[in-house]
């Protein structure tokens, strides 16, 4: 038996470019199908504060499991949707995320708000986010 023939740098780009191509067009589809079933629930809402924060939090933990995020209505960055306590007793959503280095609250309306989906920015680096926390905390 002969051993294997090394693998040529052409024919490893060629593989991997495909296979990106591949995944691309696979996580087009996925998001395409997450978007269209969220869509059904756009302005509409459970009567209550705890159903309401379980079905934002299901939905962000199947956004974050395909590596998406939704996108601010207000401000365009990407934002987990969350419920809040604030408001009548069934809570409102709201998208939070970071800009400029602090955790910001946008939106507040008491029903599912229109879902764009885009990625999850890339994570920062534990130094750097260490090095914020220490900001925050003695600010
Ligand atoms: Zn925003």
């Amino acid at each position: 038996m002969s051993a294997p023939q090394p693998i040529s740098p052409d024919e490893a780009e060629t593989a991997l470019r495909d296979l990106n191509q591949e995944l691309n067009r696979l996580q087009r589809t996925i998001r395409l199908a997450i978007q269209e079933q969220l869509s059904k629930m756009v302005g509409r809402s459970f009567d209550d504060l705890q159903k309401n924060r379980e079905l934002a939090d299901s939905i962000h933990q199947l956004l974050d499991s395909h590596g998406l995020r939704v996108c601010c209505l207000e401000c365009g960055h990407p934002a987990i949707l969350r419920v809040s306590p604030r408001g009548d007793s069934s809570g409102v959503f709201v998208f939070d995320h970071t800009i400029e280095g602090k955790r910001t609250f946008h939106g507040g309306r008491k029903t599912v708000p229109i879902i764009r989906l885009v990625a999850k920015p890339p994570r920062k680096s534990p130094r750097k986010s260490n090095q914020i926390q220490a900001k925050q905390t003695t600010a």
